[in-house]
C-alpha cells in the first residue's frame, strides 16, 4: 500500500505535493513525508511525521520545504514496520549528490539483498525494503546516475513504483510487471506532477498526460521529460494489480484504463448475473462497496438503499484484538439505519472478504436492526493467498477462504446465503482491451519471483 507524489519544475513543489498526499490518504495513514530540493541553492530539505497528512504536515513545515522539486510519501502501517525511522522519503548523500527516494510496492528479494549488503559492510537506517534501492544506487559502479539507477533496479524483484530525486533531476520508474500505478500530469502553473493515482492529479489541477509504463524509467528536469529508458527484465504480459480496482484505489481515480467507479459497477453487475438472489433492498458496506452495490442494484432491479452509515471520524483505535474488541471496532465504524432495514430481505454487497471479521460483526448488527434475511454478495472472488506485491493481505492461515468452503464461510458469518464473483467474471468485467492482471491473492498465480518468501510465505517488511 502507500502512495507517492513528485513535483518537478514548480516553485510551489512542496505545497503541491502536500495536496497530492492529501488525496492519497486512503493509501496509508501511518506517516507522511515530503523532501524538496532547491535548484538555485543546491539545498535539500525534508519533513517526515507520524499521522494523517493534515495532522502531520503543517503550514510551518511547508514553509521549511522551499524548492522547485519535491517527492512525497504516505505510509501504510505494517506489522513490524511502524516508527518514523521507516517513514519516507529516504534521503542520503552519495557521490552523485543528495538522493531522495519514495517507493510504493513491495520488493520480493529485499531480505536477500539486505543480507548481502550487510556482509559488505552497509549501514542501514531503517528496516524497509525501499532503503535497499538507495544502497544499490550508491554502490553501483556504473558511469552515470541514470545507469546507476538502472543497475540498482535490475537487481530488485517484485513490485515498485519509485520516484527518485538526485539534485534537481527527478527519475520515475515502474517495475516491469507494472503492479502498482504511476501517472504523469502537467501542472497549470508550470512543471510536472507524478503520482500513484489520478485523483491526486485532480486536486493539483494537473492534466493527465500518461502513465509511466511498466518497465520504464523516465527522467525529468525543470518540468521537462528528457529521456526514457527501458529497464531490463522485459515482461510480455504486464500484471497490474486487480485489487487496486476491487478495493484499494479511490473511485474517482482512473486506473488501468478504467475509472475505478466504472470498474466496480461492472463487478457489481456481473455479480448480480452470477449470484442472483431474491431480496427487497441492496445495501453496500460503505464506502468501498458503494459502486459495486449500485451495479448490483442496476442489473438485479432490486432498489439500492443506504442501510449502513459509515462514521468518517473513527481514526485509529487502540482496542485489543479480541473478538469482542473487533465487534466493537465495527460498531464504531458502521451504524445501521433501522427504518431502512426493518423486516427486509437485505442483499449486502461488500468489495471483498479477507478475514471475515468485519462481515461477521456487520451481519449481527443488521439482524439486530431488524433485517429479516441477510444475503452477502462479494464483488470479488475468495481471497485465498497473501499478497507479496504491496497490498496488506495477511498470511494464509488468517484468510478465511484459504481453507474454508463457501458453505463453511456462510455458516461462520451467519448469513442466509453467500455468493462470490468468479475470477473470470472479475477479469472479464475489466478486459475491454484485452488487459492482463495480477490476480495472485485470488488464484495464487505469482509472477514476480518470491525470493524472500520461499516456501514459508513470510511477509517482509513492506510498504
Ligand atoms: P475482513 O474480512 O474483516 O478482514 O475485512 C474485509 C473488509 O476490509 C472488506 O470490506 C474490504 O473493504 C476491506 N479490505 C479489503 N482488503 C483490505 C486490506 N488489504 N486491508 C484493509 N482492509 C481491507
Amino acid at each position: 500500500m502507500c502512495g507517492i507524489v513528485a513535483v518537478s519544475g514548480n516553485p510551489e513543489a512542496a505545497q503541491l505535493a502536500f495536496l497530492g498526499l492529501y488525496s492519497l490518504q486512503h493509501r496509508g495513514q501511518e506517516a507522511a513525508g515530503i523532501a524538496s530540493f532547491e535548484s538555485a541553492t543546491g539545498e535539500s530539505h525534508r519533513v517526515r511525521k507520524a499521522g494523517l497528512v493534515v495532522d502531520a504536515i503543517k503550514e510551518t513545515d511547508i514553509a521549511e520545504l522551499p524548492g522547485d522539486v519535491a517527492v512525497a510519501h504516505i505510509r501504510y502501517s505494517t506489522a513490524g514496520g511502524a516508527g518514523l525511522k521507516n517513514a519516507q522519503p529516504i534521503r542520503e548523500r552519495f557521490r552523485g549528490g543528495v538522493v531522495s527516494l519514495v517507493h510504493n510496492g513491495n520488493l520480493t528479494n529485499a531480505n536477500l539483498l539486505r543480507d548481502r549488503l550487510f556482509d559488505e559492510g552497509a549501514l542501514f537506517q531503517s528496516t524497509i525494503d525501499s532503503e535497499v534501492i538507495v544502497h544499490l544506487i550508491a554502490r553501483s559502479r556504473a558511469p552515470s546516475t541514470e545507469e546507476q539507477i538502472v543497475d540498482a533496479l535490475s537487481q530488485v524483484e517484485g513490485a515498485y513504483c519509485v520516484l527518485i530525486t538526485v539534485g534537481d533531476t527527478l527519475y520515475a520508474a515502474r517495475d516491469p510487471y507494472g503492479y502498482r500505478p504511476l501517472v504523469i500530469g502537467a501542472l497549470p502553473s508550470g512543471g510536472l506532477a507524478l503520482t500513484s493515482e489520478t485523483c491526486a492529479l485532480d486536486i493539483m489541477h494537473a492534466r493527465y498526460i500518461r502513465d509511466v509504463e511498466p518497465g520504464e524509467l523516465v527522467r525529468i528536469r525543470h518540468g521537462e521529460i528528457e529521456s526514457v529508458t527501458r529497464l531490463p527484465k522485459f515482461v510480455a504480459e504486464p500484471q497490474p494489480c486487480v485489487f487496486e480496482l476491487v478495493y484499494f484505489a479511490r473511485p474517482d481515480t482512473r486506473l488501468w484504463g478504467y475509472t475505478v467507479d466504472r470498474a466496480r459497477r461492472a463487478f457489481g453487475r456481473r455479480l448480480a448475473e452470477e449470484q442472483p438472489v431474491d431480496g427487497d433492498i441492496v445495501i453496500s458496506v460503505p464506502d468501498s462497496a458503494n459502486s459495486a452495490a449500485v451495479g448490483y442494484s442496476e442489473r438485479s432491479g432490486i432498489p439500492f438503499e443506504l442501510g449502513l452509515i459509515r462514521n468518517h471520524y473513527v481514526g485509529r483505535t487502540f482496542i485489543t484484538p479480541t473478538q469482542a474488541g473487533r465487534d466493537f471496532k465495527v460498531r464504531m465504524k458502521f451504524s445501521p439505519v433501522r427504518e431502512v432495514l426493518q423486516g427486509k430481505r437485505v442483499v449486502v454487497i461488500d468489495d471483498s472478504l479477507v478475514r471475515g471479521t468485519t462481515s461477521r460483526a456487520l451481519v449481527n448488527m443488521l439482524r439486530e436492526a431488524g433485517a429479516k434475511e441477510v444475503h452477502l454478495r462479494l464483488a470479488s472472488p475468495p481471497v485465498r493467498w497473501p499478497c507479496f506485491y504491496g497490498i496488506d493481505m495477511p498470511t494464509r492461515e488468517e484468510l478465511i477462504a484459504s481453507d474454508k468452503s463457501v458453505e463453511e464461510i456462510r455458516e461462520y458469518l451467519h448469513v442466509d446465503s453467500l455468493g462470490y464473483l468468479s475470477p473470470e467474471g472479475m477479469t472479464d468485467a475489466v478486459r475491454e482491451n484485452g488487459e492482463t492482471y495480477c490476480t495472485a491473492c485470488f488464484t495464487g498465480d505469482y509472477r514476480a519471483p518470491l525470493v524472500d518468501a520461499g516456501a514459508g510465505f513470510e511477509m517482509s517488511s513492506h510498504c
